[in-house]
Formats: C-alpha cells, sequence, structure tokens
C-alpha cells in the first residue's frame, strides 16, 4: 500500500521496535523521510542501519534519546529542522504498558506511569510544534484500547491512557486547524512487549506459536490471533497523510475486533 508521503517528513518516537520501526518502514516505502529516536542506542542504531541500507542513507535519520528527557527532545527537534527542513508528521508511539493491579501499584509507579503517558505526548508535541504547523501536518498517537476498556491487571496504565486520549481531543481543538490529531487505539499486537512477556513465561514447555494461540483465545479476539506491527502501521499511515484530511480528533481501533464497547 503507498500511502503519498512524498516530499513529506515523518518522526517516529520509539521507531527502534515493534510498531514504531513498522511504521517507519511502511512511511519510508510511501516516500516519506523519517527520523527516528529510542533510548537503547544499539538496537536504534541496528534499525536505522536496516532501514537506510533498503531506502538509502539521506532518508533516515537517527536520535538515542528518552521522550522523557524534554531537553533531548528539543535537541532531536532541532537537528530535524537542520537535516529535513521540516516535519509534517509526528508519530508520539515511545513507551510501554505497565502490569499491575491497585493493590501491587506504589505512589511512585503511578507517578512515574502517568509521566511516561502524558510526557511522551507533551515533550515531541511541544517540541515539533512549530515544524508541524508551517507543514499543516499531523500528529498520530498510539495509544491503548485500554483508555475505554480498562483491565484490572493494567490498573494504571488503563487509567493513565484514559487521560491521553482526553488530552489528544483538546490538542485537537486547540491546533486545528493547523495540525491534526488523532489516535490509534491498540488491542494485542505482537511486538516487543509481548515477546518479552513470552521470555518470562511460566510454562517453558509452551511453544512460541501455542502460547500466542493460547492469548488471543483467552483474551476473546474475534479475529483469533494477536495484530501484526505493520498492521497498527497501516492505520497510522492512514490517519498521518493526506487521505485522511478531514479526520482529527477521532481514534482508529486496531484490535480484532476485542473492543466490547459501541
Ligand atoms: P516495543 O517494545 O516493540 O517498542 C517500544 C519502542 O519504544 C521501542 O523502540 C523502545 O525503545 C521505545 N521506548 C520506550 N520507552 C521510551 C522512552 N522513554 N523514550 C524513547 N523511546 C522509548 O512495543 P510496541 O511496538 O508494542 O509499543 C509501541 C506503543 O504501542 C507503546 O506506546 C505501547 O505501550 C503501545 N501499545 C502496544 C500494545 C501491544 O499490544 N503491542 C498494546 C497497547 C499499546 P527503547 O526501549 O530502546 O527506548
Amino acid at each position: 500500500m503507498h500511502y503519498g508521503y512524498e516530499g513529506r517528513v515523518a518522526v517516529i518516537t520509539g521507531g527502534s521496535s515493534g510498531i514504531g520501526l513498522a511504521t517507519a518502514e511502511t512511511l519510508l516505502r510511501s516516500g516519506a523521510k523519517v527520523a527516528l529516536c529510542a533510548r537503547n542506542p544499539d538496537r536504534l542504531n541496528d534499525a536505522a542501519s536496516r532501514l537506510a541500507r533498503v531506502h538509502g542513507e539521506d532518508r533516515v535519520l537517527a536520535r538515542a534519546l528518552s521522550v522523557l528527557d524534554a531537553e533531548a527532545v528539543g535537541r532531536f527537534a532541532g537537528e530535524v529542522r537542520d537535516r529535513f527542513g521540516r516535519c509534517d508528521l509526528l508519530v508520539n508511539n515511545a513507551g510501554q504498558g505497565r502490569v499491575s493491579t491497585f493493590a501491587e501499584t506504589s505512589d511512585d509507579d503511578w507517578r512515574a506511569e502517568y509521566e511516561l503517558k502524558l510526557f511522551s505526548q507533551i515533550y515531541p508535541t511541544r517540541a515539533f510544534l512549530p515544524m508541524l504547523r508551517e507543514a499543516k501536518g499531523a500528529i498520530v498517537a498510539v495509544n491503548s484500547l485500554l483508555a475505554y476498556q480498562p483491565e484490572p491487571h493494567m490498573v494504571c496504565t488503563s487509567s493513565a491512557r484514559a487521560g491521553v486520549q482526553n488530552l489528544l481531543k483538546s490538542l485537537s481543538v486547540e491546533l486545528a486547524p493547523d495540525v491534526r490529531v488523532n489516535a490509534i487505539l491498540v488491542g494485542l499486537v505482537d511486538s516487543g512487549q509481548w515477546a518479552r512477556r513470552f521470555a518470562d513465561r511460566e510454562d517453558r514447555s509452551q511453544s512460541r506459536a501455542d502460547w500466542y494461540r493460547a492469548l488471543a483465545a483467552r483474551k476473546g479476539i474475534p479475529l483469533g490471533r494477536l495484530g501484526e506491527p505493520a498492521e497498527a502501521a497501516a492505520a497510522i499511515a492512514f490517519l498521518g497523510s493526506p487521505a485522511a484530511s478531514y479526520i482529527t480528533g477521532a481514534q482508529l481501533e486496531v484490535s480484532g475486533g476485542l473492543s466490547r464497547h459501541i
């Protein structure tokens, strides 16, 4: 699928694996130049080198940083401007879920989770906003179905995700008509997070295929499987593209039908 990103520049936070990396690949194939960030420099540089080999050194920029470091995010925005001169799409994707019930979640955990979920939107949005306004660009946030359908074993992630949806709605109004702001709501997508949980599984005799099949069945996913990162990337690419030019303040579910609300 080609989404028409020729001449455009996309910034993807958390671009070294999973949904972020698949989004970089999809956007590069659609003609964009991409800038990626993530904390672990080795994983990021590996990913960026692979992308640059296929799509060209001049189309990929990678910087190791945490999106929770406002100064580093600001410097990253400056480097994107110096190197590419513009930013048309910001994909706020960096992060991970926290598995804990209310009883297990300490005050520090609550603070860390709210900081990650909210400031991973706030700092990059603030840093890239001038370029996004100039380009009449778009923000796509990678959020979770947990925002609307909380899970008791992910109590603080669910609650913070709902706060993110609320923030995005406000941004979509405040930044209009210059910048569109939308979200995807991910159910279960087979990425680094699930690979780590598979590696930590209790029943070591269970194969990867069996573990994933059992997970999809236990969760009651109507399509009967986890999503692929490329399937989330396709939704992000659509929402960020000119094809979605009249869509803002919206959310697109990528969950295999997992939601139970209408
Ligand atoms: P991955 O673990 O595969 O990718 C996460 C990416 O984010 C990595 O590149 C990681 O690199 C980066 N990252 C994490 N924290 C930071 C940080 N503070 N600063 C910069 N980069 C960071 O997971 P997914 O692809 O699944 O996750 C993408 C997003 O989707 C996340 O926000 C996740 O919570 C969300 N999501 C995913 C679901 C799923 O089922 N996969 C379900 C619901 C939501 P590094 O560790 O090196 O920083």
